[in-house]
């Protein structure tokens, strides 16, 4: 921590900027998006409508979609920090494949995932849904 930081001097104006974005009015500029992305929450099996956020091709932001039938607009904590996830280190990007419940798991195309799952069972492919 520098001097500056120590005496209450650096408020860290960089991280906590703010901007004014069209859609969502005065937010964290780090969130203010290029583009929304029109999608469904990927959580849970309620299949909530949302915008991604997209900046420079990541995902930075989220919002409920208010024309969507099934929330209407709003987001439960876990949809509202969808895209935090989607770049988040522990994510699983390609299925994982554990032949019993002793063995260490192991990385699987998805033609092998797919073909093996139905006679193994589910509990044996995880692709990383559910693990959040
Ligand atoms: S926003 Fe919440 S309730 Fe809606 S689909 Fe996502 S996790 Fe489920």
């Amino acid at each position: 921590m520098n001097l500056k930081r120590v005496l209450g001097l650096d408020i860290l104006a960089d991280r906590y900027a703010y901007a004014d974005d069209a859609v969502t009015g005065y937010t964290s500029a780090k969130r203010v998006p290029d583009r929304w992305v029109p999608t469904t929450c990927g959580y849970c099996s309620v299949g909530c409508g949302m915008f991604i956020g997209v900046k420079n091709g990541r995902a930075v932001s989220v919002r409920g979609n208010a024309d969507h039938p099934v929330n209407a607009g709003v987001l439960c904590p876990k949809g509202l920090s969808e895209h935090e996830t989607i770049h988040a280190d522990s994510r699983a990007t390609h299925p994982l494949f554990r032949p019993s419940k002793k063995s260490k798991i192991y990385r699987v195309g998805w033609e092998d995932a797919i073909q093996s799952s139905p006679p193994l069972g589910p509990a044996a492919c995880a692709s990383g849904a559910g693990r959040a």
